[in-house]
Formats: structure tokens, C-alpha cells, sequence
């Protein structure tokens, strides 16, 4: 639950911060990458990378991302900016209040199956309405009977779980979703365990803090990230 500060180091292993390009990716090193990028945003330094129009054309052949995050849909979030990245860098997917089914699980895998991403990270955030609205729902006792529903349900749990653990803060709530979302996905996907298990990828938590533009890293999984921020 370490928020990261702004600056160059973020604990992460010195050889890490030079390889975050092309076949020397490590998972390590794309953390250190999306996390460097996010320092630039904070500190308006942004330098708005494979934005040209030479490199967003070249992009005819393939794509070859560094990482696939699952966002919040939430309009003050928008990755590819907080993150400083630019076209063919990350396989986006989002939801509100980041929520997974079937079709997230089946996007989340083609990236690390079909696109060799090295890192998966789920980003949640500060003032997140999803986790406001179930923690209301469970308060009030009262769930719409609209397709909504859907998002009380897959966060309701999240709350829960930060509630039998003694802690109430909508802050709280929301650290505790983007883990429990953590646990879903490398619960359900063994294609993703595999891929933790041997280092090939990791998997990491963030949330991101609309009052100042950092991102906070609440869980890291996988021998390649493991300790990173927990
Ligand atoms: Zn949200």
C-alpha cells in the first residue's frame, strides 16, 4: 500500500530501468517503464512517445505491446496518458469499476497468450463511482434492477472483504477491489498462472490518484515483481 513517490526511483532493481524495450523485456522492467511514465505525467514532463506519424503507421504489420491494463472506464482515467505511452505500447481493456467476465478474462489472455505482453496490470482509482455505488448499495440495502446491478455485484464482494478486515474508508475499498480483481484473474485464467509461476509475466495492482496524477501500487504477484510496492 506504498503510494510510489515522483522521482526516478522506485525501488525496483537498477538493471530493470534499462531493458523496457523490444525481446529484453522483463515484467520488472515494464513496471519500471509505465511507472517512469507516470513521474513524466505528474511532473509535466510528458514526452508523448510513438506518436508520430511515422511510428503509429508502422504499426500496419502487428502490434507487440509491453503490457495489457485493465481500467476503470471512468472518463478521468485515461491510461495511455497517466502512463505517458503512445500507439502499440499497451493493450488496454476497460470496464467500469474494472469489473471481469468472461469476454475481460478472454481479452486479458489473448494479450499475454497471443501478444507475449510481459505484464498485467489492473488499475483501479481514487473516487472510483463503481466502488462508491456498491458500498452504498450494501449500506442502503437497495440494488437497481437495471443492468447496473451488475456492476454492485462484481465490486460488492471487494467491499466486503475490506469490511471483515476492519477497514472502511472509501479508500479502503477501492485498494481492496483492485486485489480482489487481482485474485480473480490469476485465480481463473492457467494460462496466466503458468506465465506467473515461471516468470514470464506479473501481475500487478494500481491505483490511480485523481487529486495528484500518481499511481500507487496496492499488490504485485509473481516471482519477477514480487515485494514491488506491497
Ligand atoms: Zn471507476
Amino acid at each position: 500500500m506504498t503510494a510510489l513517490s515522483p522521482g526516478p526511483d522506485h525501488g525496483l532493481t537498477p538493471d530493470a530501468a534499462s531493458t523496457a524495450s523490444g525481446k529484453s523485456r522483463t515484467p520488472a522492467s515494464v513496471l519500471h517503464d509505465l511507472l517512469d511514465g507516470n513521474d513524466r505525467f505528474v511532473q509535466g514532463r510528458a514526452l508523448r512517445p510513438n506518436q508520430d506519424r511515422q511510428h503509429w503507421s508502422s504499426l500496419t504489420q502487428g502490434q507487440a505491446p509491453k503490457a495489457v491494463v485493465l481500467a476503470c472506464s471512468d472518463s478521468r482515467v485515461p491510461v495511455e496518458l497517466l502512463f505517458d505511452q503512445g500507439f502499440g505500447d499497451v493493450f488496454v481493456i476497460r470496464t467500469a469499476g474494472e469489473i471481469v467476465d468472461m469476454s475481460v478474462l478472454a481479452s486479458l489472455e489473448f494479450a499475454v497468450e497471443g501478444l507475449g505482453v510481459s505484464l498485467v496490470v489492473v488499475l483501479g482509482h481514487e473516487s472510483c463511482g463503481a466502488v462508491k455505488a456498491a458500498s452504498e448499495a450494501m449500506s442502503q440495502g437497495g440494488v437497481s434492477e437495471t443492468f447496473q446491478r451488475v456492476l454492485v455485484e462484481k465490486v460488492a464482494p471487494s467491499v466486503m472483504v475490506a469490511r471483515a478486515q476492519g477497514h472502511f474508508t472509501t479508500d479502503d475499498y477501492e485498494k481492496q477491489h483492485v486485489r480482489s480483481i487481482v485474485d480473480h484473474i490469476v485465480g481463473r485464467s492457467p494460462e496466466i498462472i503458468t506465465k506467473l509461476d515461471d516468470g514470464t509475466i506479473g501481475v500487478v495492482g494500481l491505483r490511480y490518484l485523481l487529486k495528484n496524477g500518481e499511481v500507487e501500487v496496492v499488490t504485485a504477484r509473481g516471482s519477477a515483481i514480487q515485494g514491488e510496492g506491497q
